[in-house]
């Protein structure tokens, strides 16, 4: 794609890397058929082609945002397929990102939109507020439907509606500790205990050290470390989102310093996307650049390290049919896609894949509180190719697709490190069809 930047604008490493990515865009329009909001609204302006052009045209023009490309750029999941699409290596993440931050520098959104999005950044990322925060989601669970009711204010009524009925109590695997290894010990890694998943499921990470420990791996919670930085990255808050990267840094460089790393292990993948980049979003901070490149090359997704172990017979042979959901940020985001699948047939799972595996289920973080209309019909599109697999069980390696998907369907919905764990002598997961063992 042709560009006019001028050399002033070009001198901004910003736009400068901007320009670089759309000139890669030959105008094929390939991404557009695996793109979900195109797939279901059907307008080019919600594609990745008709997004590219729009960025160009407010970066070129050196623009504020207007209401119009907030309107597409905010449709846009982040999910990243057209980035496995794109036969010609247009780098869609690093462009749409740098889109975002500069709708947040430059439009005023409507107030009810400003005050939810900055309530989601100022809860979300901390797990005492958001525990707080899903209590009172639960009293308030009544009042959804008169919010569905005022536009503006969906995005609570969404919420209201994706709060779990309980909370698990908080979990002190959460807490700053080392895990020993049993056994001789083949291994060290740090873990990423991360916020809402930490609230929602904390018997994630408590599967994967125990998985992980079992299998002679010592497992760090370091002290420091906290939310990666996606959910705020995702809304265009980038002081805030590099913020969360510089502290996470800190926390691994110090576990690496102290004992070695043989890698930082994220069990939302989500997440995982967002650290692989943190090398990326710091590029430009000369106190950061090489850690943050060190700490991203040392990043990987839980399924991904298991995958280099030398694995045992599994302990029980658990005779469940799984449908495997490859959330985006792990297929598309880390392009980790066999790993997952291979590691459940191994433990003794039959493992299917639904149709249209490449479709988001309209999670993304955040999207499906501030998108709710297409994010609904994202999930009852994805939960209908998953049920018509006959599966007993649901696995997928993202807390919020986990979140997304058992809200709308029949089947257990749990992560695929938990089956793991389970297979190789841990606990069962709850809610498993079968007897309890
Ligand atoms: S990231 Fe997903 S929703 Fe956004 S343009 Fe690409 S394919 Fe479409
Ligand atoms: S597939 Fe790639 S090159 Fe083709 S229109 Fe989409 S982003 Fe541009």
């Amino acid at each position: 794609m042709q560009t006019s930047f001028t050399p002033a604008q070009l001198a901004d490493p910003h736009v400068a890397e901007a320009e670089s990515i759309l000139r890669k865009c030959v105008h094929c329009g390939f991404c557009t058929a695996t793109c979900p909001t195109y797939v279901t609204l059907g307008n080019e302006l919600d594609s990745p082609r008709g997004r590219i052009y729009l960025i160009k045209d407010m970066l070129e023009n050196g623009r504020a945002a207007d209401a119009g490309i907030v309107t597409h750029v905010d449709r846009c999941l982040s999910c990243l397929a057209c980035m496995t699409t794109c036969p010609s290596g247009v780098h869609y993440m690093h462009l749409v990102d740098h889109a975002r931050a500069h709708i947040e520098k430059t439009y005023t959104r409507p107030l009810p939109d400003r005050l939810v999005r900055a309530a989601l950044a100022a809860i979300l990322p901390h797990p005492a507020r958001f525990r707080v925060a899903l209590a009172l989601a639960r009293l308030g669970r009544p009042f959804a439907r008169l919010f569905d009711a005022v536009p503006p204010l969906r995005p609570l009524a969404a919420m209201l509606r994706l709060a779990s009925a309980s909370v698990p109590a908080a979990s002190p695997v959460s807490r700053p500790a080392t895990h020993e290894a049993q056994g001789p010990r083949r291994g060290r890694v740090a873990i990423l205990t991360g916020c809402a998943q930490s609230v929602l499921e904390p018997g994630i990470n408590e599967a994967t050290i125990a998985l992980l420990t079992r299998l002679g791996v010592e497992v760090v919670v370091p002290q420091g470390e906290g939310c990666c930085g996606a959910l705020v990255h995702h809304m265009g808050r980038e002081d805030d989102a590099l913020a969360a990267a510089r502290r996470n840094v800190d926390a691994w460089m110090r576990t690496m310093e102290e004992g070695g790393l043989d890698a930082v292990i994220v069990t939302a993948s989500g997440c995982g996307t967002t650290i692989k980049d943190y090398g990326f979003m710091l590029r430009l901070d000369p106190a950061y650049a090489e850690k943050a490149a060190r700490v991203s090359a040392l990043a990987r997704d839980v399924t991904e390290y298991l995958a280099t172990l030398d694995l045992p017979e599994p302990a029980v042979r658990p005779g469940l049919t799984v449908a495997y959901h490859s959330a985006c940020s792990l297929q598309h985001g880390q392009r980790v896609t066999r790993q997952p699948k291979d590691l459940l047939a191994r433990a003794g799972f039959t493992v299917r894949e639904p149709a249209e595996a490449h479709l988001c289920c309209g999670s993304a973080g955040t999207y499906n509180i501030l998108q709710p209309g297409i994010a609904t019909t994202l999930r009852d599109r994805k939960v209908a190719n998953i049920e018509a697999l006959g599966a007993d069980v649901v696995a997928a390696g993202n807390i919020g697709c986990i979140t997304q998907i058992a809200s709308g369907c029949g089947l257990p919905v749990v992560h695929t490190v938990r089956l793991l764990d389970w297979a190789y002598g841990g606990q069962r997961p709850p809610g498993l069809p079968g007897p309890a063992a």
